[in-house]
Order: structure tokens, then C-alpha cells, then sequence
């Protein structure tokens, strides 16, 4: 099960109700860290996430509501004696603004901080997932990130299994793990009698910011859970466009060619107090919709 966090769900304005749009993504204990805006590690610390299973930090863009808190997140795992090396992955210009915060910010870590830039395909490998971006359409040039898991294989019938004779027990977690066994009285049974057809992996994509744009749909295919900038409602489409952002319609537009399940719109702007409208803009288009809330936990 993949579990997120939702660290802030607002655009470049924080506000008391809206942190800069950032986002842990955790499972089987490690967790990556997208995007890294002000007062980022304060929403960590509240969140109740653990500094010491952080494996890496995805950047999406070298915008202020991105990056801000970037360097005191990495100076602050400093304090707390990491010796574990992290990876730091971004777009082109990432390891110039580290270089930039050593030279000038007198930035000192305590463990090898791997920076990676890239612009497309699989940037991370997992021992089961593999997590890629793509350059969406913001102007500066963001990533957007996809985290899919390998497939699954498919439900253990454990009726099945006891009908062949095979005994509770540890042969179970054998051919759940896909190998055949053999019993006590010779007979083989096969991983393919017990298990139902292969589960596909779990896939969460990470849109913002950008306007609508085909690299955003594919990395959201077939997600199970889709976070797109929604900064603007449809009263602002113009605007929308102009600054590099999408609408909350759009988003939606977006996850029905994905054929993503759920949508959570995210990098909410500072004007829209009451999130209502947004999210029926957004429904009206695909029912499936949610809007972020700080703090918010989602499972896939
Ligand atoms: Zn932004
Ligand atoms: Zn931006």
C-alpha cells in the first residue's frame, strides 16, 4: 500500500490554511519527499513522519513555492546526524542551487547528498517500483513524477490450495510468493492453481506546476490517485493559462484521457477560501475528485 501525506496543498502564497504544495509518498517505510516549499519540514514534523526513512527528494521546478525550504529541510536532517546518503532529484539547475547554497549559505551536511538532474524518463529504481517523470508546460520547465509498482501477483485461494491438499502454513507463503511446492506425497502444486490473475502495480502521478499538456496525461495513466495543479478556478482560465497553470476543470479534463481512478487537486490558489467551487467545476468533469487539505492522508 502506498500511503501519501499531504505536507501543503496551496500555490506560491502560503497561507495559514494552505502550506506550499508539497507531498510524502511512503511505503513499506520509505518515503520520498516531493517538492520542498517554506515551512516544509515544520509540516513533516506535524505529519509525524520519521526524518530517517527519507530515501530522497523529488523537485519538481526552481520556483520559490517549490524550493524555499529546500536547504533548511537539508541542513536540519544535518542536525539530526544523518550519515545515510539522499538522493536530491530535479530539473537542470537543482545541483547549481546546491552548489550556490554551499558557496554562499555555508551549507554543511552530514551525509553525501546525491543530486541527480534529469528532464524525462525512469529516474529512480525500486527493489518492486520505479518512479519517472516528464517535462510539463510551466514556462520553467517542471517534472512531473509517476510512482508505479511492478504487478502484483494475483489473490491466494486458499480454499484452492486446502482442496489440493496443501496445509496451512509456510507452503502458502511459498506459492504466494509465485514458486511451486511439492507434498509430502509427491504431487506438485503450481503457483498458477492457488493464485488468481496478476494485480497491476499501484500508480500515483504528481502534476504541478503546468498548464494542460499530453506529458501530464501520460504520466497519470491509469493512475489510481492523480495530483494535479488545480491553482485557478473557470472564472480565471485566462489567467490560468497566461501564468502556467491549470484550472480545477482542467485537471479533471486531464484525469478522464488518463483514465486515472481519483483526482486530488492540489496547489490551490490563496483566493479560493471555500474550496467548494473548485471541486464541483472539477466533478462536473470527473466525479471522482478531491480537493487537498493539509495534513491529509490518502492510501492507494
Ligand atoms: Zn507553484
Ligand atoms: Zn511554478
Amino acid at each position: 500500500m502506498i500511503r501519501l501525506v499531504v505536507l501543503g496543498s496551496g500555490a506560491s502564497l502560503p497561507t495559514l490554511q494552505r502550506h506550499n504544495t508539497s507531498v510524502a509518498v511512503q511505503r513499506d517505510g520509505d518515503v520520498f519527499l516531493i517538492d520542498c516549499g517554506e515551512g516544509t519540514q515544520l509540516q513533516w514534523r506535524r505529519a509525524g513522519l520519521r526524518f530517517s526513512k527519507l530515501r530522497a527528494v523529488l523537485i519538481s521546478h526552481l520556483h520559490g513555492d517549490h524550493i524555499n525550504g529546500l536547504v533548511g529541510f537539508l541542513q536540519t536532517l544535518s542536525l539530526s546526524d544523518r550519515t545515510a546518503p539522499l538522493g536530491l532529484l530535479g530539473p537542470p539547475g537543482v545541483r547549481d542551487y546546491i552548489r550556490a547554497a554551499r558557496q554562499h549559505l555555508g551549507l554543511r551536511l552530514s551525509y553525501a547528498l546525491n543530486v541527480e538532474e534529469h528532464s524525462e524518463g525512469v529516474i529512480y529504481e525500486g527493489s518492486d517500483y520505479r518512479i519517472e517523470c516528464a517535462t510539463l508546460d510551466h514556462g520553467v520547465a517542471p517534472l512531473g513524477y509517476s510512482r508505479e509498482e511492478d504487478a502484483r501477483p494475483g489473490r491466494f485461494d486458499t480454499e484452492a490450495a486446502a482442496s489440493l491438499g496443501v496445509p496451512a502454513g509456510p507452503l502458502f507463503g511459498v506459492l504466494q510468493r509465485g514458486e511451486a511446492v511439492t507434498l509430502d506425497d509427491g504431487r506438485v502444486v503450481e503457483p498458477a492453481q492457488v493464485l488468481g490473475s496478476p494485480r497491476p502495480g499501484k500508480r500515483v502521478a504528481y502534476c504541478v506546476d503546468t498548464r494542460p499538456t499530453e506529458a501530464a496525461v501520460r504520466l497519470a495513466e491509469g493512475a489510481d490517485l492523480f495530483l494535479c495543479d488545480s491553482t485557478f478556478g473557470d472564472d480565471l482560465t485566462e489567467e490560468a493559462g497566461r501564468r502556467g497553470h491549470s484550472t480545477a476543470s482542467q485537471a479533471a479534463d486531464m484525469a478522464v484521457r488518463a483514465g486515472a481512478q481519483r483526482l486530488l487537486l492540489i496547489h490551490i490558489s490563496a483566493r479560493y477560501h471555500d474550496p467548494r467551487q473548485l471541486l464541483g467545476e472539477a466533478r462536473a468533469v470527473f466525479p471522482q475528485s478531491q480537493v487537498a487539505e493539509d495534513l491529509m492522508e490518502l492510501s492507494v
